[in-house]
């Protein structure tokens, strides 16, 4: 097993400001050393001011890549060289890849979530989903739903421009329907709870200074067969999720999403999967 940095280390780069708080070094590198790879993943602070230097740097030190958190996603399109197919209809950027020189942006928030419901013998394809939410993560995840064959998503929202995007792009480029609904019109949430395979909060509720909250409140929203997925992962338990458990839902925390979409930048930077059960052993350990 390979555990010590040499002159033929290559680097893969956090740029994200802050940067010191994310769990993808340590993900990364246990894997690199779990599997014998000669690579090491570093934090750096970038942000609007330094990001194209940041990008030209992956060519200089003929880096292996990049994953990009906030504020970059978006900042970082004009300096790439190409971009997947679903990082040009998300608009966004998570990871880079240099191939000799080339960086392509790919975005794997929403391949990381589809592969978590995989994981849990969840097929999104056919199936209605109901969505609250549509920030950056929202994006990703209904646009990737509706890639992977969704028939429907309705996206409820506190405010409409965002999600009246995501909409447009879905219903220009796919065969899924979308709609937009306001998140404070309780009447249709229940109703599209109701005719939905699966719901997600994709919203802040339930973390942080929301812990206490949930974005459902009534649990008579809920039923049996219905999946309740948040891709909040701390708490391990929202409220939410809890609700949903009691009523006796399958449910679905952001855990799996967190570490798929970091499983999948790793396939693109090594070509090889990640250890997950391993990692998720580390982080249930920590
Ligand atoms: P974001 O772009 O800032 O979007 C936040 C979303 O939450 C927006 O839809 C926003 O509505 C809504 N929201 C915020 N405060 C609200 C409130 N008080 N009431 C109702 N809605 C509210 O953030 P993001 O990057 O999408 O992240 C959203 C959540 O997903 C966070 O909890 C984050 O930790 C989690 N996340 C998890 C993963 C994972 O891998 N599991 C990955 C990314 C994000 P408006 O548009 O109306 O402001």
């Amino acid at each position: 097993m390979k555990d010590s940095i040499n002159a033929r280390t290559k680097l893969v780069g956090l740029f994200a400001d802050p940067c010191t708080h994310s769990n993808s070094p340590r993900i990364h590198n246990k894997s690199f050393i779990e599997l014998g790879i000669n690579m090491v993943y570093l934090s750096f602070q970038v942000n609007e001011k330094n990001i194209k230097e940041a990008i030209t740097a992956l060519k200089t030190f003929k880096m292996v890549g990049a994953n990009l958190s906030m504020p970059n996603k978006k900042l970082a399109i004009p300096y790439l060289d190409k971009l997947s197919p679903e990082a040009k209809l998300i608009g966004a950027v998570n990871t880079i890849v240099n191939h000799n020189g080339v960086l392509t942006g790919y975005m794997t928030d929403g391949i990381g979530y589809i592969e978590s419901l995989r994981q849990e013998s969840i097929n999104i394809k056919d199936k209605k989903v109901t969505t609250a939410g549509a920030g950056g993560a929202a994006t990703a995840i209904c646009i990737q739903s509706a890639l992977e064959g969704a028939r429907e998503i309705s996206i409820f929202n506190r405010t409409e421009e965002n999600a009246k995007i995501i909409v447009g792009k879905i219903n220009e480029n796919t065969d899924c329907k979308a709609s937009y609904y306001s998140l404070y019109d309780k009447k249709a949430l229940r109703k599209e709870i109701e005719d939905s395979q699966v719901f997600i909060n994709t919203t802040n509720i339930g973390m942080g200074k929301y812990e206490d909250q949930s974005i459902i409140e009534d649990p008579t929203y809920f039923r049996e067969d219905l999946i309740v997925v948040d891709i909040i992962y701390s708490p391990e338990k929202t409220k939410m999720l809890k609700m949903a458990e009691d009523k006796g839902c399958k449910t679905i925390n952001g855990l799996g999403m967190l570490i798929n979409q970091g499983a999948a930048s790793f396939k693109l930077w090594t070509g090889k999967d990640m250890p997950i059960d391993y990692i998720k052993d580390l982080w249930n350990r920590s």
